[in-house]
């Protein structure tokens, strides 16, 4: 639900999630909010009570937006993007995901009467500590995460289980033709055809990388018994 559908069309229009959209994985209807809007000029927004700058999004076009919607997805959670959500992760994309349908509402302005939030609202979820100026983005960024672990959405060989995150870890290092690169050799386990090495290497390499880039996602789960392995050598 947003104002400004027309952003959508780029997100469902290229690469991924187009293949999805057309062979039917999944439908992604933008609701224009403003055509639940009463008056000759369909406004959705008023001045705050109490004064003040900015506008805030009026609550009767997002409830009949919302209620429409809900008697055809009535079992559809309703997703508010804002930045006072709690921050959105990978653990809650795949959670996301085994959703048959969902709603996410895209705020702008100031954001939403709080009336909307309290009644009409399941879930409230930042994509980070910034304040964007509207919803739209933020809906696409979640909307993509969580398309990622539809099944059938990606190739089996970059299905998302391997990605970074999925197991508490960064994926490791990618290389790929030509063998030298402004004089940057790739390691030569990755050339040698040995599965069994290069499966090694990898866990390597993403080990170090999470050590290096994200050692708090090791303090989450620490290290298990092949790891502790790989970092005493
Ligand atoms: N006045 C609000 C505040 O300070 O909390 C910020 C409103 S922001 C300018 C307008 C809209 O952008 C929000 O209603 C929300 O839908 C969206 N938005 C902005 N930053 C976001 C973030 N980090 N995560 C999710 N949504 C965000």
């Amino acid at each position: 639900m947003t104002i400004f559908p027309e952003m959508f069309d780029a997100f469902a229009g290229h690469g991924i999630m187009r293949r999805a959209v057309e062979s039917g994985k999944i439908r992604l209807e933008p609701v224009n909010i403003r055509d639940f809007a009463e008056g000759r000029h369909r406004v959705t927004d008023d001045r705050p009570y109490g004064g003040g700058s900015g506008m805030v999004m009026k609550p009767e076009p997002l409830a009949a937006a919302i209620e429409t919607a809900k008697t055809e997805l009535p079992e559809a959670p309703v997703v508010l993007l804002t930045p006072q959500g709690r921050r959105f992760d990978q653990d809650t994309a795949r959670q996301y995901a085994a959703c048959k349908e969902m709603i996410f509402i895209c705020g702008r302005y100031e954001g939403l009467d709080e009336r909307i939030c309290e009644g009409y609202v399941d879930d409230e979820i930042s994509i980070g500590d910034y304040v964007l100026t509207g919803g739209e983005l933020p809906a696409m960024v979640v909307m993509d995460a969580v398309i990622r672990h539809i099944p059938g959405v990606l190739g089996a060989a970059d299905a998302a289980e391997c990605d970074s995150f999925s197991a508490g870890r960064l994926e490791h290092a990618h290389y790929t033709r030509p063998g030298v690169f402004e004089q940057k050799q790739v390691p030569g386990v990755l050339l040698s055809g040995n599965h069994r090495a290069i499966e090694d290497w990898r866990r390597e390499s993403a080990l170090l990388r999470t050590i290096l880039r994200r050692p708090d996602l090791l303090e989450q789960t620490g290290l298990t018994e092949p790891e502790k392995k790989i970092v005493q050598k």
